[in-house]
């Protein structure tokens, strides 16, 4: 599937190319057509699955063209929970509009009203607000009466942050007829009466549906230098008491490899792959099992077959050959009623491949670092440069620099909580 099937005008399309977007995730393949519709929607989606491109495209795509005329109405309005939410979500709109004449502008507060004032007076089409910083406009007289499209993304959040009031005051401003799209990352009873207030015969997404393979796997990658995976993963091992770990590589050299690094440090391990005799495989995942080795480190093809799963954790030392084996590793963690956990330990030529992973599970890896083990920036730009000289890799279009924390598509695995933003 193609952003081009989904309807979308050149201006967009060329936008997003820029972006380096190639294809739609699934909430965009789902939500675009809905809201080209004209259909409301209530989706169930987390952050980093590419909602804002689900709404804002199609908001877009109906708002073209508009004149940069002095009074021009408000005809969408985005709320978000955070100051640093609304900011990226300005920023996106502002790189998916670049070929179009539509402005837009992000009210939070911590800023000065009147210069925002002053702003609005200019003309706009689309606001990004805070729900309070966004209130306080409207109750200063903001016009709301020509808003077509009003988006409360993450309004779980909103609502777990007391927002609800600032909601309701809003919503009996805005025009009988216009088209409402609501975003929540969990589904709860408060979320069930807003969208019972605000929506009209929604269309319902479910994108971040449990149990799916790997929604209920923790996800994670630490970005280290290559030199240092083994080293690491011995780090990550004993810090975090990990007592039957799963290691992949990719191939039977790093395997033999790293099962040496592994034993020096004192580690209890095992290996499985394509030169080791099934009854060896046999004999060492037994050992595993039994929990007389506490490491097993194997290749895609010795594992497949293999009964292993419902692990604890499971660890990519380096990233499979093929996308979709990744999803074969991953989904050997987890137990009955307990979330697994799956880290990618990934260096920078690696930074490229799980992009594609990225594509196939249909969501972002939170990437982090683990202090004193942060690449390298010098070796860093070296071998970038070297990779891409010889590699085919295109460098995408600079896309909005965001905070890591704010990439999680899913539970990451140090639950690092958002920082908690002074309600605007
Ligand atoms: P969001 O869930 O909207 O916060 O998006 C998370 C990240 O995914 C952002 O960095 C987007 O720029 C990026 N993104 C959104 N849609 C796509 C896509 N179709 N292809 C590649 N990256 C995307």
């Amino acid at each position: 599937m193609s952003f081009e099937k989904l309807g979308l005008i050149k201006p967009l399309l060329g936008a997003i190319k820029e972006l380096g977007y190639e294809h739609p995730t699934v909430i965009q393949k789902r939500a675009i057509p809905l809201v080209l519709a004209k259909s409301d929607i209530f989706a169930t989606a987390q952050t980093g699955t590419g909602k804002t491109a689900a709404f804002a495209l199609p908001i877009l795509q109906k708002l073209r063209n508009t004149e940069a005329t002095e009074n021009r109405a408000i005809r969408a309005v985005i709320l978000s929970p955070t100051r640093e939410l609304s900011i990226q979500i300005f920023e996106d709109i502002k790189g998916f509009s670049k070929h179009m004449s539509i402005d837009c502008v992000v009210l939070v507060g911590g800023k000065d009203i009147e210069t925002q004032q002053r702003t609005l007076k200019k003309g706009v089409d689309i606001v990004i607000a805070t729900p309070g910083r966004f209130l306080e406009h409207v109750e200063k007289g903001l016009d709301i009466s020509h808003v077509e499209f009003f988006v409360l993304d993450e309004a779980d959040r909103m609502l777990d942050m007391g927002f609800a009031k600032e909601i309701r005051k809003v919503h009996p401003l805005l025009p009988k007829r216009h088209q409402t799209l609501l975003f929540a990352a969990t589904y709860s009873e408060k979320v069930r009466k807003l969208s019972k207030l605000v929506l009209t015969k929604p269309a319902f997404i479910e994108t971040s549906k449990k149990n799916s393979t790997v929604d209920t796997i923790n996800q994670v990658a630490y970005m280290v230098d290559t030199a240092r995976k083994a080293e690491l993963l011995a780090y990550l091992i004993g810090s975090r008491n990990f007592k039957q770990v799963l290691v992949f590589t990719r191939t039977k050299v790093s395997a033999d490899a790293l099962f040496i690094e592994l034993q020096k440090d004192g580690l209890k391990c095992g290996i499985i792959h394509g030169d080791k005799t099934q009854a060896n495989r046999l004999k060492t995942l037994t050992q595993f099992k039994e929990g007389t080795i506490k490491v097993l480190v194997a290749t895609d093809i010795a594992s497949r077959g293999l009964d292993i799963e419902h692990l604890p954790y499971v660890i990519n030392y380096e990233l499979p050959a093929v996308a979709e084996d990744y999803v074969h590793r991953v989904g050997r963690t987890g137990r009955a009623g307990r979330d697994g956990e799956a880290i990618s330990l990934l260096d920078i030529y690696e930074k490229f491949d799980v992009r594609e992973i990225e594509r196939v599970i249909g969501m972002k890896i939170p990437q982090e670092t683990i202090p004193g083990f942060e690449p390298d920036p010098t070796i860093r730009r070296k071998d970038e440069e070297e990779f891409k000289a010889k590699s085919e890799y295109k460098k995408p279009v600079e896309k909005h620099k965001r905070k890591p924390a704010k990439k999680a598509f899913v539970k990451p695995v140090s639950k690092k909580k958002r920082k908690t933003t002074k309600r605007d």
